[in-house]
């Protein structure tokens, strides 16, 4: 073992070998402050280990290797980009359990959930996009008898990455795979929250035979790291999901430093809108799945329910019986549904979210207070006797908080799905096929989901209308926010 590694033992009862450095040019090194900060198990509260910190001056050196990565990566062959991106997909597959176990310790997901879901997606992004590399073509475009164009999709350069916590894994492939299917070098900051899986997949790209410097990863803060990306003269794109406000700082950064392309995926406050038509067991199931899902730390989490007033008091029967079932606690016991918030700071911005909505008026039908006695676990809440005026229906909760209200007609539940700033998703549950068109088409929403919640598929583009980002990321779409345009045109005979 090096310094710049760390044995951390598993729940699961295995050991993990975890590099702790910052990732650059294929190695794992100290900062330029030799500086650490600590990463918290949020199950309990205790270190679990400490990560190298990187500053401004580490950014730079992380840059200048992606700026001489690109001189090699760019004229890669496009099947040999795949064939690496397959690699890694492969050694990802080979330490699934590994990989899961620790996203469930440093994040607090649920092992199960991490092993079922968040891995495969994070497998299948990479080969998704290593089956793109080798069709990502220009076009000829007639222009003339004696002259014609054709057009060239270029990598944009050296790509910024800063993503959030509540899929570290899944959101580091996101921004990973399109942006090195298109030729681009990379400058990663996972979150100071979890750090962790993102430098035991660096070590992958390394054993899959990426050449130095394609992808760098620099630990770090926000403030620090995060706005050092945003503003690099040599950082031709950032890529960045998190919260709105700080993506508003993102855009203003590339503004005041060299225009750099951004895409931003954002928040969200997203409707659910429940009518009395549909077949009621499901949608109770999958609004529940809406809300709940990943402790409600979901940028997509349908937090606000609408129900049409003829089974309002079914649902929320049925909706408040199956809430009750949830069982909270240890991420590592196969029969838990949610594990703890991911941070002391996400955790009392819940809690002072739900104490505004009790003093707005809202009734609290259940949950409301931390479970356990240790750790960041919340109980599964909802809300209802809730108004479009409240804060917990205008601010993005970021938990495990559902708000419930009711509507009468399909003019007045479009109306109230569109008081808020955000429009990154919405779902419709009915059987009536003409209204769940109609309503599709009406919802200022990047996704709609129709009698379903949260089924995110790699081959679909996922982003924001409205506050909730700009730009597309997933599917084919992704791979226009990772390659520039050029058109070339040529002359067979025209004189001047
Ligand atoms: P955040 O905005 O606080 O942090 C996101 C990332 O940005 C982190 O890596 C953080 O260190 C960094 N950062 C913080 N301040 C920065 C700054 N001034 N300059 C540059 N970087 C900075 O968000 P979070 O709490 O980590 O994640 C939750 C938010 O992310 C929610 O709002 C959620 O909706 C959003 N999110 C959106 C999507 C999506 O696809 N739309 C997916 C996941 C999460």
């Amino acid at each position: 073992m090096t310094s710049q590694e760390v044995n951390i033992s598993l729940p699961t009862g295995k050991t993990t070998k975890v590099p702790v450095g910052l990732f650059i040019n294929n190695e794992f090194v100290d900062s330029v402050d030799k500086k650490r900060f600590e990463t918290i198990n949020p199950s309990n509260g205790k270190v679990i280990t400490t990560v190298v910190e990187a500053s401004e001056k580490d950014v730079d050196i992380a840059v200048e290797a992606a700026v001489e990565a690109l001189k090699v990566w760019r004229y890669v062959s496009a099947s040999d980009r795949g064939r690496l991106l397959n690699k890694l997909a492969d050694l990802i597959e080979r330490d699934l359990d590994e990989l899961a176990a620790l996203e469930a310790l440093d994040n607090g997901k649920t092992y199960s959930e991490a092993k079922k879901s968040d891995l495969p997606s994070v497998i299948s992004c990479y080969r998704y996009y290593a089956g793109w590399c080798d069709k990502i073509h220009g076009k000829t475009i007639e222009t003339g008898y004696d002259k014609f164009a054709y057009t060239r999709r270029e990598p944009i350069g050296v790509c910024g990455a800063i993503i959030p916590w509540n899929f570290p894994l899944g959101m580091q492939s996101w921004k990973l795979a399109p942006a090195l299917a298109c030729g681009n070098t990379i400058v990663l900051k996972p979150s100071e929250f979890t750090p962790l899986t993102a430098l035991k997949v660096a070590a992958l790209f390394k054993e899959a035979g990426f050449p130095k410097g394609v992808v760098n990863i620099v630990n770090g803060y926000g403030n620090t790291v995060g706005t050092a990306i945003a503003h690099h003269m040599k950082i031709d794109k950032v890529a960045f999901t998190g919260s709105t406000t700080v993506g508003k700082t993102i855009l203003k950064a590339s503004a005041d430093s060299n225009l750099k392309k951004v895409s931003l995926e954002l928040g969200g406050k997203s409707p659910n809108i429940i009518f009395a038509d549909c077949d009621l067991e499901e949608a109770v199931k999958w609004a529940h799945m809406g809300i709940f899902f990943n402790h409600g730390q979901c940028c997509c989490a349908g937090s606000r329910i609408y129900v049409e007033d003829a089974v309002y008091d079914k649902f929320l029967e049925k909706f408040k019986e199956h809430t009750e079932r949830i069982k909270v606690g240890d991420p590592f016991q196969s029969d838990t549904c949610q594990g703890p918030q991911i941070s002391k700071q996400h955790f009392d911005r819940i809690m002072s979210y739900i104490e505004s909505g009790k003093k707005e008026g809202a009734t609290c039908l259940i949950g409301g207070e931390r479970h356990g006695a240790e750790g960041y676990f919340i109980k599964p809440t909802i809300f209802t006797d809730v108004n479009e005026k409240m804060t917990i229906m205008q601010e993005e909760i970021f938990g495990p908080v559902s708000a419930i209200a009711k509507f009468s007609s399909e003019e007045e539940a479009i109306e109230k799905a569109h008081l808020t700033r955000y429009g990154l998703a919405a779902a419709v549950f009915t059987k009536n096929i003409t209204r769940a068109l109609k309503l599709s088409n009406e919802l200022k929403a990047g996704t709609v989901w129709v009698n379903c919640y949260n089924l995110v598929d790699v081959s679909t583009p996922f982003g924001g209308y409205k506050e909730s980002g700009i730009g597309r990321e997933l599917g084919k779409y992704a791979l226009n926010e990772y390659t520039q345009v050029k058109t070339v045109h040529v002359n067979l005979g025209i004189k001047i």
